[in-house]
């Protein structure tokens, strides 16, 4: 039995006229211990596939089965119950509540399952420690730096020991350091043997997934899988903007469409191919 069977899962929004199709007919089929990143340009559905999943939200047509349970026609306080016991959900902008301090938003989940105080604060303090910020419990979001803030709301997710974490761009707000930091943590939960699904835009993230699944208007367009510590193959086409071809390659390119052009290609591929025979060129990481 899979964790998490999505079958021809659509979402639209709207009526009529104005009806827009976030997830067209979606089928994705995720196992238990899996962590995969999620990636595509803004507005292919991305976050609507992330709230189904985690229960946020259900799909206009299609089922869902989490656990081998058809989950998609649940009313919404089932689902919230189901929610808090299974998944954690960690999001860009952190969503911690302000007025409350670290120990207390790792708190909250708990607090809704009637937990007593002490047992609460222990588990809560136990979770802040594992993410690294034992020292910060009683500090308040506005005076946490940004990796932090997000590691207080990893510990938030983790702290009812869900099987299933989805993470939408987890590391959209953070710099380089901090991402890294949230990814590793991110990182040894799933080593643990949790679940684990982050979005993110970065190529370079998806070293820490085992598989990549590209999305594009609604749809997936690709799904593989990749090794721990690699880069996936299309999240690398988006990583390289220079292709992996040889200057003569170029030439002939350049020649095809601009035809002034070509006696002085001709010259120059001569020489060069006097010179070297076919040097492949150097690829060139881009920052993005
Ligand atoms: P992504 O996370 O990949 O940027 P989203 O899942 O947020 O994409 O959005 C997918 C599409 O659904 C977009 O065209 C977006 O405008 C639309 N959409 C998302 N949420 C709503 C909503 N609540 N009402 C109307 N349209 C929405
Ligand atoms: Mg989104």
């Amino acid at each position: 039995m899979s964790l998490i069977e999505l079958k021809d899962v659509s979402k639209l929004y709207g009526f009529g006229d104005a009806t827009s199709v976030a997830l067209d007919e979606v089928n994705l089929t995720i196992e238990q211990g899996e962590c995969v990143a999620v990636m595509g340009p803004s507005g292919s559905g991305k976050s609507t596939l992330m709230n189904i999943i985690g229960l946020l939200d259900r799909p206009t047509h299609g089922d869902y089965s989490l656990g081998g349970k058809h989950v998609s026609r649940l009313g919404m306080n089932q689902r919230a119950k189901y929610r808090r016991d299974r998944i954690g959900f960690i999001f860009q902008a952190f969503n911690l509540l302000p007025r409350l301090t670290a120990l207390d938003n790792v708190c909250l989940p708990l607090l809704y399952k009637g937990m007593s105080t002490g047992k609460r604060n222990r588990q809560a303090w136990d979770m802040l420690e594992r993410v690294g910020l034992g020292d910060k419990a009683y500090y308040y979001p506005s005076q946490l730096s940004g990796g932090q803030a997000q590691s207080v709301a990893i510990a938030r997710a983790l702290v009812n020991n869900p099987a299933l974490i989805i993470a939408d761009e987890p590391t959209g707000n953070l710099d380089t350091g901090s991402s890294r930091l949230v990814m590793e943590l991110l990182s040894e939960i799933h080593k643990t043997g949790n679940t684990v699904i982050f979005v993110t835009h970065n190529p370079e993230l998806t070293r820490y997934a085992t598989r990549v699944v590209y999305m594009q208007d609604g749809a997936i367009k690709h799904d593989e899988q990749t090794k721990l510590g690699e880069v996936g193959r299309y999240a690398r086409a988006v990583m390289y903007t220079v292709p992996e071809t040889t200057e003569d390659d170029d030439f002939a390119g350049v020649s095809a469409i601009m035809p002034v052009l070509d006696k002085r290609a001709e010259a120059e591929k001569a020489k060069k191919s006097k010179a070297t025979k076919r040097k492949p060129r150097s690829r060139k990481a881009v920052k993005r």
